[in-house]
């Protein structure tokens, strides 16, 4: 605890005008270690988000999804390779059929968060990640 030389209150550790009176309170009397402590970096500069080369734009792959979806192109631009071969012979093995669902797709992507598209379809294991 610390003490106001004005007023007499006292006051915490941390604080640094009194909370009575308002008269500057001097630096902190515990030892530098303990104030180093105090003043520890936030919580979440432990939490990194993904390193951005891991990331796709949501709006660019649903743009590929919806004219090219056929192709596989919005597959090989999210980094899944095998998932573009494989929507490129579904797309012959259905005779056209298929494209209908990658224009799902586009609007899916482009309608959902670029943390949730990146989530669900770039940073995923999976390498055919559909819906
Ligand atoms: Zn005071």
């Amino acid at each position: 605890m610390k003490r106001c030389s004005s007023c007499g209150t006292y006051a915490e550790d941390n604080a640094y005008v009194c909370p009575r009176c308002g008269a500057p309170l001097g630096a902190p009397q515990q030892a530098p270690q303990y104030a180093r402590q105090v003043t520890a970096p936030p919580r979440q500069a432990y939490y990194q988000p993904e390193p951005a080369c891991c990331e796709r734009n949501n709006i660019v792959a649903g743009i590929f999804a919806l004219l090219f979806g056929y192709l596989g192109i919005h597959y090989f631009y999210m980094g899944k390779i095998s998932g573009g071969f494989i929507c490129i012979l579904l797309e012959l093995v259905t005779c056209g059929v298929w494209s209908t669902v990658t224009f799902i797709q586009g609007i899916v992507f482009m309608c959902m968060s670029n943390e949730d598209f990146n989530r669900k379809f770039v940073q995923t294991s999976s390498t055919f990640p559909v819906f």
